[in-house]
């Protein structure tokens, strides 16, 4: 567990468009931050730049006591969970959960036990994870790809619109696991929705981005309480 910190973060695209604008807030050990806002406001980008998968144009981002800038997302200690759910096609559940840890050169020992700890907590059976992704409810994919982050064990979470292609009660039922399971690992998250009522449920820190700026930062009934 670490905590996040962004300090004065820009992204100027190559085109010339300013996408975030000297954005700063820290995430403290163990908290649930959510980034809201209207399409196009720059979640998305701000999330890819805490991974590493976009460039950061001007500012800092910390992850526990190292500056990760110049880091490479493999080397970060943190975890995505995407909208699309990123899965291997062609692995069984089981693979799909242990590529990142193989390709660390985790021992498979650990790797049994943590994916098998990991299975228990998100309720998918052994049968399951013999499956093939296709082989799978759309629950049961995210599920796998929350599998796949927690048996990394890293500081930090980053979900990037985790429930959007499900449908709508599967949605609340998938909230009400994420924020159990934040509750029982603890892990630091940050957590990317269009949804206000997704963004109010779960988090504890809540910033609402508008334009590539913040509009407001607080606990989610301080803002939603507001005039
Ligand atoms: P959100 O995730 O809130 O929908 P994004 O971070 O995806 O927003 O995009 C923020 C803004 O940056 C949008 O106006 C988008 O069109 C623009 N943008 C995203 N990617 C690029 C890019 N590669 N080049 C130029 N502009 C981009
Ligand atoms: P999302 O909103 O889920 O981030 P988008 O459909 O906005 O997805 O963007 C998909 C891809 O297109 C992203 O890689 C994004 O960086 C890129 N993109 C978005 N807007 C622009 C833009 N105005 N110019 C160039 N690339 C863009």
């Amino acid at each position: 567990m670490a905590q996040v910190v962004l300090n004065n973060v820009k992204k100027i695209y190559d085109n010339g468009f300013e996408a975030v604008k000297g954005v700063s807030f820290t995430v403290p050990d163990g908290g649930f931050c959510v980034l809201v806002g209207p399409s196009g406001c720059g979640k998305s980008t701000l999330l890819r730049m805490v991974a590493g998968l976009e460039r950061i144009s001007s500012g800092d981002v910390h992850i526990g006591e190292r500056r990760v800038n110049e880091i490479e997302p493999m080397d970060r200690d943190i975890a995505m969970v995407f909208q699309n759910y990123a899965l291997y096609p062609h692995m069984s559940v089981y693979d799909n959960m242990a590529y990142g840890l193989r390709n660390r050169k985790t021992a498979e020992g650990e790797i049994g036990k943590r994916v098998k700890e990991a299975a228990r907590i998100l309720e998918l059976s052994d049968d399951m994870l013999k499956r093939k992704p296709r082989q799978l409810s759309g629950g049961q994919r995210q599920r796998v790809a929350m599998g796949r982050a927690i048996v990394r064990q890293p500081a930090a979470f980053l979900f990037d619109e985790p429930l959007s292609n499900l449908d709508a009660k599967l949605r609340v039922q998938m909230r009400g696991e994420i924020k159990q399971l934040q509750q029982r690992l603890g892990t630091t998250s940050i957590y990317v929705t269009h949804d206000q009522l997704e963004a109010m449920t779960l988090a504890d820190v809540l910033v609402v981005l508008n334009g590539g700026a913040i509009e407001q930062i607080g606990a989610p009934l301080e803002i939603y309480r507001k005039p």
